[in-house]
């Protein structure tokens, strides 16, 4: 044990686990490089600005989630809480939306930090896998963002997973539904807390997990009923796609989600295994953040899905991903010269594709066997000095028990038809 921990509300990523988080990455990351989705990699800290008008000075996020410092040189940083800000911002500043190939598809995989009460599936370090396709008013996209967040789900084997969906309206009917909103909110039983949101994101009192605030909203006016003629006929072109692609969705007209940006299609995926942290990934269109950011009207919508949560819920469906083996062959030498031929042999293999180890330090048979065993490997390759004598090596199937000799220039090729 070190004197050092982790710090509170973060976690390690260690093997074997780690490889199933590689895994839901790139199961999340496939279908996105399919669809012609570019990969973009921003800072792990921004000017907390970005995220302040961004994200939304009132959200959580912003008032309380995030990790803010002042640099040597007097700047105002923040660590990244969410992926969307940081993109527009990198897509803005690097004029890809004026290459006149509108929208800008990308992609984005990294860690994301937000000063949270630690629990399961909660965490103050975690890791997301986004996309965000900006600057098009197109219900396709909409739809071609949710449909691909649920074939990566599926692809992974999840099962128990819904997808919520509700349109927030536009900067025609929302101003006028939040008038509404607030005038039923003011007539509440409330703290002063949530009073003091009425009046700066009436919305994300909907959001109030609290069972005394729900049950006062069950009459509370509902945005679909506010929805403009262009809202409507825009969420109801989304929905009409997503069905045609056999995706099946769930009206939720209270779902808000805890970002300002968000206008019409708005939609959140929650796994029914994680307990009350049940929000594996959400997105939504944000007409309006370009603008909020110094930009030009650049109509997006987006996703992220988090890579923690997936796994979580993987776990809790029970599911096993198949995962290439971390070592084919392990290489066993007895002796020095064995250990030099092997060495070699395990090199060759390896700029072959084949994945190879070796029983490294002077240990004994029976602990080399039991490294072999450990790794995965389905086969251990020995070397001895009788088998040097004879200029062979022997190939053990570790599942049958069954060995061979191998000449010895013959291992790279017959080792490497073996394991294909
Ligand atoms: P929640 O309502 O659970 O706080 P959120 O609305 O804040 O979620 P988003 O900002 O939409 O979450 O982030 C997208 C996804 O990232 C979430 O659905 C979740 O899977 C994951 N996520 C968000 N915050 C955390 C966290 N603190 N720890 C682990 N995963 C997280
Ligand atoms: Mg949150």
């Amino acid at each position: 044990m070190s004197t050092f921990k982790a710090p509170k509300g973060t976690y390690d990523l260690l093997p074997p686990e780690s490889a199933t988080y590689l895994a839901v990455r790139e199961a999340i990351a496939a279908p996105l490089r399919r669809s012609g989705y570019g990969y973009v990699e921003t800072p792990g800290f921004e000017n907390v600005e970005l995220f302040a008008r961004g994200v939304g000075e009132s959200t959580d996020i912003v008032t309380k989630e995030m990790y803010t410092l002042t640099t040597k040189g007097g700047s105002e940083l923040a660590l990244r809480p969410e992926g969307t800000a940081s993109v527009l911002r990198a897509a803005l500043e690097a004029n890809l939306h004026k290459a006149g190939n509108l929208p800008v598809k990308l992609w984005y995989s990294g860690s994301y930090y937000r000063y949270e009460r630690p629990q399961k599936g909660r965490y103050r370090h975690f890791s997301q896998v986004g996309a965000e396709a900006i600057g098009a008013e197109d219900p396709s996209l909409d739809a071609e963002l949710i449909i691909l967040a649920h074939d990566a789900y599926r692809s992974l084997g999840l099962r128990n997973f819904r997808l919520l969906l509700n349109s927030l309206g536009d900067r025609t009917c929302r101003p006028v539904y939040r008038a509404a909103l607030q005038e039923f909110l003011r007539g509440l039983d409330l703290d002063d807390d949530t009073r003091a949101r009425i009046e700066i994101n009436p919305l994300r009192v909907l959001d109030d997990k609290r069972d005394s605030v729900q049950r006062q909203l069950k009459d509370a006016p509902m945005m679909r009923d506010h929805l403009c003629e262009e809202c409507k006929a825009f969420h109801e072109e989304v929905r009409t796609l997503l069905t045609a692609a056999g995706v099946a969705f769930e009206d939720d007209p209270r779902l808000v989600r805890g970002l300002d940006y968000y206008t019409r299609t708005t939609f959140e995926f929650v796994h029914d295994g994680l307990g009350s942290q049940s929000a594996v990934g959400g997105g939504g269109r944000y007409d309006g953040l370009s603008e909020m950011i110094g930009g030009p009207p650049l109509p997006s919508v987006g996703w992220a899905l988090g890579v923690d949560r997936t796994v979580l819920a993987l776990e809790a469906e029970g599911v096993r991903l198949e995962l290439p083996p971390t070592t084919e062959v392990f290489a066993v030498p007895l002796g020095d010269e064995a250990r030099h031929r092997l060495f070699a042999l395990v090199t060759a293999l390896r700029r072959e594709g084949v994945a190879a180890d070796l029983s490294y330090g002077s240990k004994g048979m029976k602990n080399a066997m039991k490294s072999a065993n450990r790794s995965g490997a389905r086969f251990a390759l020995l070397l001895g000095d009788r088998d040097l004598a004879e200029g062979v090596a022997q190939l053990k199937d570790l599942e049958s028990g069954e060995q061979k000799s191998v000449a010895l220039d013959r291992v790279v090729a017959e080792v490497t038809a073996t394991v294909r």
